[in-house]
């Protein structure tokens, strides 16, 4: 059993690099992807870990993107960690980050929530200050009763007060993690669009656009999505991934390795994938 699909506290997860590879190894994974928003920073601690585990550990970053006028996710996965361009790509990020963030405080407080964005950094750890540290920040605040409704109410992607990265396409992230030699993977397709969404057409579209593989096992599915995205990568000759999305005590019922209970995500997956990376 393998797990391509999770965080760390540099993103938006509560268990350092270090303790997710000792908790991937304590299960018995495998392979263990971390793959925290938009950052590489805690790579070089999780990789050093590799000697003192018996799980592979691999390399690995989820993209902030926009697709059809929506946020959309990346993840890329088997790249080389250290690749110069890559990094110098990912600080750009951060910038983007940054100014997105002074857009979702500055309409917090149009909306009659005076926030800084200190008031997020203070619950982030590593370089990168998510929506998901706005949310404990607000529901610490006392603002909201819970994270969750911090999403429902203002900054979920629909919110009032949800304001869109400088949009990077899935084309371009693709093209960056393709060229440090990795594979580019669209993350948790099941969460994009909504029901009637028609990912029959897209995933071509994205294929055109260099996507290589979808999601097709994650955290959240029940077994009929599973099936479906399962079929789609086939249909589509995209390569199947997954991974349950741990990001710890931020997300209560997602566990490593396992998403909601039931995930388990094939060795062969990795297998195929590190064959198309080069
Ligand atoms: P960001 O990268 O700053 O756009 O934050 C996105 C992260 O916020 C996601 O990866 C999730 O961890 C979290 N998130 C987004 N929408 C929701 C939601 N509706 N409920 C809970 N967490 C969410
Ligand atoms: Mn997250
Ligand atoms: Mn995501
Ligand atoms: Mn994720």
């Amino acid at each position: 059993m393998i797990d391509l699909h999770t965080h760390s506290t540099c993103s938006d997860g509560t268990d350092s690099p270090e303790a997710l590879a000792l908790a991937g190894d304590a299960l018995g994974l495998t392979a263990l992807a971390l793959t925290d928003h938009d950052t590489l920073a805690g790579l070089d601690a999780f990789l050093a870990q590799q000697p003192r585990v018996r799980t592979r550990l691999v390399p690995g970053v989820e993209l902030s993107c926009a697709y059809l006028g929506r946020p959309f996710h990346l993840l890329g996965l088997c790249f080389h960690p250290g690749d110069p361009a890559f990094r110098a790509r990912l600080d750009g990020m951060r910038l983007r980050r940054e100014r997105r963030n002074l857009g979702i405080a500055g309409r917090l407080t149009a909306l009659g929530v005076p926030f800084r964005v200190e008031e997020a950094a203070a619950f982030a750890q590593g370089s990168i200050v998510s929506r998901m540290h706005f949310a404990q920040a607000l529901a610490a605040r006392g603002e909201v009763a819970s994270a969750e409704e911090a999403f429902r109410r203002y900054i979920g992607d629909t919110g009032p007060a949800h304001v869109p990265f400088e949009p990077l396409s899935p084309g371009e992230a693709a093209a960056w993690v393709r060229e440090a030699g990795g594979v580019a993977i669209v993350a948790h397709p099941g969460r994009f669009g909504g029901r009637s969404f028609r990912w029959e057409e897209a995933i071509l579209e994205l294929k055109a656009m260099g996507v290589q593989g979808l999601e097709a096992y994650y955290g959240d599915y029940g077994p009929a999505e599973q099936a479906y995205f399962l079929d789609l990568a086939q249909q589509a000759g995209m390569l199947p991934s997954g991974g349950s999305d741990y990001h710890g005590a931020y997300k209560p019922g997602v566990a490593l390795g396992r998403g909601r209970g039931s995930l388990q995500v094939p060795d062969a997956v990795l297998a195929a994938l590190e064959a198309a990376s080069a």
